[in-house]
This record gives C-alpha cells, sequence and structure tokens, in this order.
C-alpha cells in the first residue's frame, strides 16, 4: 500500500497509510485461493466470512464486497486501519507459510473505503438490514462507546432491541476518537461507522457519566432489562518517579486526548495548545508510545526517543508502527529506563536514566530488565510523555452493588460475560486489561448473543 513519504508526512497530521485503488485491490484479491476449509476465517475474532468477501473484490463487486463484511464487522473501515491482522487472519492465511499471506487487512479496509466514497446515504445499512424480528423489544443500556460498546449496540439493535448507548465524553468512539491519531485513523471514518449504527436505530447520549449523571439503579427503574458494561481501560499508570509532577511531564492519555479529541494540532484554530518544546521523551513501545512520539514529530519536536527498558524484540507495538515510527526519524534508546525527573521554576529540564540488560525470564514469558550499575546519564529533555499502560477507570466500578473485580481491577465475568450481577454483561478493556479493537468488538458480539439469550429466557 502507498504511503505519504515520511519528510511530508511529518510535517502533516493527514493519513500515513493511502489504501489501494480498484485495481491494485482486484489483484491482491485474485491471489487468493478461496479455500474450502479457510484457516484465515478461525483467526478472525468477528469471524468475517473472508474468502467470499476477497472473492467479491477479485469479481470487481465491491457493494457485494462490503455488505458481505458488515454481515459481522461493524466498524470495518477502523479494523482495516488498526488491527494487527498480521497476527490473526493474515498469520492463519496458508500463503503466509510461502511468506506472502493475502493483504487481508487492506482489502478490507479498500471496501470500506469503497462505501465511504460511493455513498453518503449508508447504502450497506438500508439494503442489508435484517426486519425487526424481535418481539421482545426491551430496553438494554450499553455504557461506553468504544469498539465494543458499539459493536454490541448495533448487533443488539439489528436484532430488534431497543438500544441506548451512554458515553461519558462529547463523541462517541472511546480509544478511536480520543487516543489514536488522524493521520492512522482520520475521525471521519469512525464518525461514518459511528452514523451507520446511529442508523440501525441505536440511541446515543453523550456526555453522560453512568455512575454519576445516572447510576445503575435508575438504568433498572428506567426499564432497561439487561445493561452492556464497556468502558475500557482510560486510567494512566505513571512511572513513580521524583519529578513526574513537574509542567511537561504528560501521561499518553492527557496527550493524545488534547491533540485527538480536543484537536491540539489544530491550536490556534482550536483552543488546546500542546507545546513540546524541543526534546521529546516517550517512555514505552506499545502502539501507545509510538502514536505520541509520531505526535510530538508533528508538533515540531526535533528530537524525539522513544525510551524502552528492554529491546526491540520485546517491543508490544505492531511492527508496522514500529517501521512508520522509525522512517519518521524516532529515535528508539533501548534497555534503557528513566529514573528521576529534574525541574526548574516548575518545568522539566532533564531526565535521569540507567541502562539495563536482560536477565531471565519474568511471569509475562519475557526477559526480565535489570539495571547495570553505575550507568546513569542525564538527558536533555522539554517533554516526558509517560507510555506505559492503562487501567480500568475505577469511578463507575465502586457504584455498581455486587461487582465482582479482579486485583487489577477489571471486571469479573462467567464463559457468557455476565458479570456478578443479574442481567449486567461487561467485556473489551474493562475485562481483559488494556487489548486490542478486534477483541473488545469480539467481546461485544458475544455480549449481543448472550444479552439476546438471556433476555428471551427472562421473559
Ligand atoms: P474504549 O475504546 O476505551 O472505550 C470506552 C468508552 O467508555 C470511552 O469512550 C469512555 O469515555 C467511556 N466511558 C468510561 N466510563 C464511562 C461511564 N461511566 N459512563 C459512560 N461512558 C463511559 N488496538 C488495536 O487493535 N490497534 C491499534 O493500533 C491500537 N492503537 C491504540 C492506540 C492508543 C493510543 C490506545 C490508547 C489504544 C490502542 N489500541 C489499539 C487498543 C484499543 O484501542 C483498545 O483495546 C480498545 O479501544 C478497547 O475498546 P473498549 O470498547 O473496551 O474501550
Ligand atoms: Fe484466501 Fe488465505 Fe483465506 Fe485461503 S487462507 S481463503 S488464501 S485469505
Amino acid at each position: 500500500m502507498q504511503k505519504q513519504n515520511p519528510e511530508e508526512r511529518i510535517k502533516n497530521f493527514s493519513e500515513v497509510a493511502l489504501g489501494l485503488n480498484e485495481e491494485e485491490a482486484a489483484a491482491e484479491a485474485k491471489r487468493c485461493l478461496v479455500c474450502k476449509n479457510p484457516s484465515c476465517v478461525k483467526g478472525c475474532p468477528v469471524e468475517i466470512d473472508i474468502p467470499s468477501f476477497i472473492k467479491l473484490i477479485s469479481d470487481k463487486k465491491f457493494k457485494e464486497a462490503i455488505l458481505k463484511v458488515k454481515e459481522k464487522n461493524n466498524l470495518p473501515a477502523v479494523c482495516g486501519r488498526v488491527c494487527p491482522q498480521e497476527d490473526q487472519c493474515e498469520l492463519n492465511c496458508v500463503l503466509s507459510k510461502k511468506g506472502r499471506p493475502i493483504n487481508i487487512g487492506s482489502l478490507e479496509r479498500f471496501a470500506a473505503d469503497w462505501e465511504l466514497a460511493h455513498s453518503s446515504e449508508l447504502i450497506a445499512h438500508r439494503e442489508n438490514l435484517q426486519p425487526m424480528t424481535n418481539e421482545l423489544r426491551a430496553k438494554v443500556a450499553i455504557i461506553g462507546s468504544g469498539p465494543s460498546g458499539l459493536t454490541c449496540a448495533a448487533d443488539l439493535a439489528k436484532m430488534g432491541y431497543n438500544v441506548t448507548l451512554f458515553e461519558s465524553l462529547h463523541k462517541a468512539g472511546g480509544v478511536l476518537v480520543y487516543g489514536i491519531p488522524e493521520f492512522r485513523l482520520p475521525k471521519s471514518v469512525v464518525e461514518f461507522e459511528v452514523e451507520y449504527i446511529k442508523s440501525l436505530g441505536v440511541e446515543l447520549k453523550l456526555n453522560f457519566l453512568i455512575g454519576q449523571t445516572m447510576t445503575m439503579e435508575d438504568l433498572k427503574k428506567d426499564g432497561y432489562k439487561a445493561c452492556f458494561i464497556a468502558t475500557g481501560a482510560g486510567l494512566p499508570y505513571f512511572l513513580g518517579i521524583e519529578g513526574e509532577s513537574l509542567n511537561g511531564v504528560y501521561s499518553a492519555n492527557e496527550f493524545l486526548t488534547r491533540i485527538n479529541l480536543m484537536k491540539g494540532y489544530k491550536f490556534p484554530g482550536h483552543d488546546t495548545p500542546v507545546n513540546v518544546g524541543k526534546n521529546v521523551a516517550v517512555v514505552g513501545a506499545g502502539n501507545v508510545a509510538m502514536d505520541c512520539a509520531r505526535c510530538a514529530k508533528r508538533l515540531g519536536a526535533k528530537n524525539v526517543f522513544i525510551v524502552y527498558r528492554r529491546t526491540e524484540q520485546e517491543m508490544p507495538a505492531r511492527k508496522e508502527e514500529i517501521e512508520n515510527a522509525k522512517e519518521e526519524g524516532i529515535i528508539f534508546k533501548l534497555l534503557t529506563n528513566p529514573t528521576k525527573i529534574f525541574g526548574e521554576n516548575g518545568w522539566i529540564k532533564k531526565m535521569e536514566c540507567v541502562k539495563n540488560e536482560l536477565g531471565d525470564p519474568d511471569e509475562s514469558g519475557r526477559r526480565r530488565p535489570v539495571r547495570i550499575k553505575g550507568s546513569e546519564y542525564i538527558m536533555d529533555i522539554d517533554t516526558v510523555i509517560s507510555a506505559i499502560g492503562q487501567g480500568p477507570n475505577p469511578l463507575l466500578l465502586g457504584r455498581v452493588q455486587g461487582l465482582k473485580i479482579n486485583k487489577y481491577g477489571n471486571i469479573i465475568v462467567d464463559e457468557k460475560g455476565m458479570t456478578s450481577v443479574d442481567g449486567v454483561f461487561a467485556g473489551g478493556d474493562i475485562v481483559t486489561g488494556a487489548a486490542t479493537v478486534i477483541l473488545a468488538m469480539g467481546a461485544g458480539k458475544r455480549a449481543a448473543r448472550e444479552i439476546d439469550t438471556y433476555l428471551r429466557n427472562d421473559k
């Protein structure tokens, strides 16, 4: 897939990957063997009929192709851009043994973008919507409008339920709108997919914090018969080192929310300034860290460092994103850990780091970083961004009577996705801890099926 060239793209926030054109998509699709027993589908958490939609693309039946994808996936333009296909469907593709699996993610994105380009009328919805067969029409509340909540809401609406989706922020999408930057996932794409879900009949209530604006008891009194909690993992972890409260030290959540949700990258056209200075250190090496580093570069920082305590092999970010970051001149300081931040007049000036070596594997199976004595050194730094992970926001959890959570604060669910409270289901990052878009969507899909069964039995 063509990309913007690195020298150009570090000066803008436009999308980096440019997508396939019709000829390129059809040519890639023709390589597919249309296997009778397709192993790729086993790698897809939302069970898309991959060979069928690829065959439709190779026959240039693009409208039919997107309809086929949307039978199972309510957010194809999002998934085609951010899902780790290399670890899922593409890894399972029979052709991966020969080193060149079908580029399933790019084809999914192509089909979704074709719909975006060819219809402001949501054709896939209008022509494909099931008749409302469910005479129950019970009210179901979904809390949180990230990929998990959106998927559950869409599937329940397709079954005929009366779904309300509550979101505490002023925009729907969860991490898709406040976390992942415009150059990886344009917000117009997320809006298009949210509009599709609304067009299925889902009522969206924004600026609505469940636990505060309304409690779970209020929802019950209001006639909601079941509920799906999909509140994600939005609480940042901090480094826990001296100097962390200085000005110029951000959590990744705050940094990315300012830039993406509050449109800081368009300052002064929008009101949220984000000043990064010359030298920026991003601590961590997941997708979140890569996003922060690449945003900082685009905001004008001269030197942007990824500071990571292990080696490249252990980095949790997608390979593609690590490559993009390298192409954009991000500097990787590996086997390095920050130990102290120094300031002047309340603002960060320097950061002390130590060098590590790898020891024996820890409980995660990865080799443990071990500090090398006497290896301390100082870096001149204007901004530090902590991207070492996120946990569940405890705000709602503490207010639901009888809700069981584990030692990390994640909701405990049974094999059906139901929590310890009858009729209350949960899924996505709030259950698994910070994971991926497609796993959150898979949990939303499963929950919709189980809520349907629960409500039918309840009747
Ligand atoms: P979220 O997306 O977190 O959505 C939860 C929503 O619930 C939020 O909108 C929140 O405001 C709302 N909420 C919380 N509490 C309440 C309440 N009490 N009342 C009402 N609403 C509430 N995954 C990938 O697969 N590929 C990637 O490239 C990728 N990149 C990422 C980059 C970043 C910067 C981040 C942070 C994550 C990334 N991820 C990526 C992970 C992925 O985005 C998450 O796993 C996924 O969004 C989880 O979905 P979710 O629906 O569980 O929660
Ligand atoms: Fe096509 Fe690969 Fe799936 Fe076979 S496994 S149907 S070749 S994408």
